[in-house]
């Protein structure tokens, strides 16, 4: 093998690129193959493309905010966490500001500065960056690395980096490749399955699009398993769809919901449109407002909810055209049943391949969490997406994806030296 590193990182995600400089910034000699044209190409897709760089909240938050195998990280947080993230890119002069639920964002709203900022200091610390070159293997000589495989031949390193990330949006060049090389020196991967994803409802609404288009603000949407228990439950914004609902709510469900599709053909959602009050405040609330009005009851409760839905719950019970008066006790409590309780039924996700993060990869039983190094191959590491750990949107991901990378990457430098 004519060209040698020190250091193989494999995708240039954002944990590939804080892989490669972090082991740079620890002396070693490191090459980053990307199979794009340019770098972070999902990166930039993140936050409406404004990049959602980390989340800022307490370490054990952010493991709560990762539902899958988020304790996998304590030891990766305990080395570099997001506090850690956001000193990296003010120390490079990337002005950040925190929007809501502790969301980061760089103040220019634009993606391309994180991305440029990285490709900077990959400059500045001389990695070899070779675009347009995908690994196609991993080298071993059975026990341990000896470099990675392309097109244009072989390349060998002591140590090699895999951020090869999920599979979700194929086209961002995430293509699960680093499942295939983790297998091949004998690693586990366990089954793959969309996260973060919209949900498809089989409900009639949605076939007569009485509510597409429609967004609430902070409602609680939750997932009840076939006993009637609440599994996940989260109060954010939702968006109803033409096959369902999308937006941050519905987003944070799905896996839950996916997971319970396993084993039963439907689940049950429940909307709480008034989180913030008790079933027996809402009834006082709509008795204040409805005063012994004589208006209909559409018309007199205008304002309490958007007007579609507010038409669509009182349709649902019948009441639209009746007064107060002509109302009963009996039919106000569906009313707010349906304010509080409305049962709402899922049947699918959308796919991997249009879902934000793949649930599921690298087996971390494999992994030794302090280093993230393979415990089948010395001299292999494992970091971002491609491992089995995945996070809500909100910069979740993109934490895991830059703290692992800088764990990985500190370990790889330091095994190539050791
Ligand atoms: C539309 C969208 C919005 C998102 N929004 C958020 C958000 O708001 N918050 C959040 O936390 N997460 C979000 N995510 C998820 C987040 O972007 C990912 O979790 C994160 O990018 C994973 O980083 P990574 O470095 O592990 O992998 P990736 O970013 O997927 O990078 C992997 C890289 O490896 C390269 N590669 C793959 N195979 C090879 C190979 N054989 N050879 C060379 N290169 C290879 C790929 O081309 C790619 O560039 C979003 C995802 C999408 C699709």
């Amino acid at each position: 093998m004519s060209k040698k590193f020190d250091v193989i990182v494999v995708g240039g995600g954002p944990a590939g690129m804080m892989a490669a400089i972090t082991a740079a910034m620890n002396g070693a000699q490191v090459a980053l193959f990307e199979k794009n044209k340019r770098l972070g190409k999902k990166l930039l897709m993140t936050g409406g493309g404004r990049c959602n760089v980390t989340n800022n909240r307490s370490v054990d938050d952010l493991i709560f905010h990762i539902p899958g195998n988020g304790r996998f990280l304590y030891s990766t947080f305990s080395q570099f966490d997001n506090q850690d993230v956001m000193n990296f890119f003010s120390e490079r002069g990337v002005a950040l500001k925190e929007e809501d639920h502790g969301r980061i964002f760089p103040v220019s709203d634009k993606s391309a500065t994180i991305v440029n900022t990285l490709k900077t200091e990959l400059e500045t610390l001389n990695v070899a960056v070779h675009y347009k070159e995908p690994i196609e293997k991993i080298i071993t000589d059975g026990t341990t690395i000896q470099g990675v495989r392309t097109a244009e031949g072989d390349y060998a390193a002591k140590s090699v980096v895999i951020t090869t990330g999920g599979i979700t949006y194929p086209s961002t060049g995430s293509q699960g490749d680093g499942y295939r090389f983790a297998k091949s020196v004998g690693h586990h991967v366990t089954p793959l399955y969309p996260t973060e994803s919209p949900i498809f409802l089989t409900d009639d609404f949605v076939m007569d699009k009485t509510l597409q288009g429609l967004s609430l603000q902070d409602v609680t949407l939750a997932v009840v398993d076939e006993k009637n228990k609440i599994i996940a439950s989260h109060e954010m914004d939702l968006l109803f769809t033409h096959f369902g609902v999308s937006g941050p709510a519905a987003l944070r469900c799905s896996s839950f919901v996916n997971q319970l599709l396993r084993k039963q053909e439907t689940v049950t959602l429940t909307l709480d449109c008034f989180p913030e009050q008790s079933k027996h405040e809402l009834l006082e609330t709509i008795n204040e407002q409805l005063n012994d009005s004589t208006k209909q009851l559409k018309n007199a409760l205008s304002g309490l909810l958007p007007e579609r839905l507010l038409l669509f719950f009182l349709e649902q019970v019948g009441i639209s055209d009746q007064t107060y008066a002509q109302t009963s006790k009996e039919q106000f409590a569906t009313f707010v049943e349906y304010c509080k309780h409305w049962q709402i039924t899922a049947n699918k996700t959308f796919g991997l391949e249009k879902s934000f993060v793949t649930g599921g990869g690298v087996e971390l039983k494999e992994v030794n969490p302090k280093d993230l190094s393979s415990k089948k191959i010395p001299g292999l590491f494992f970091a971002g997406e491609v491992l089995d750990v995945n996070g809500y949107t909100g910069g979740y991901n993109i934490t895991t994806a830059f703290c692992t990378g800088n764990v990985a990457g500190t370990n790889a430098a330091y095994y190539a030296f050791a």
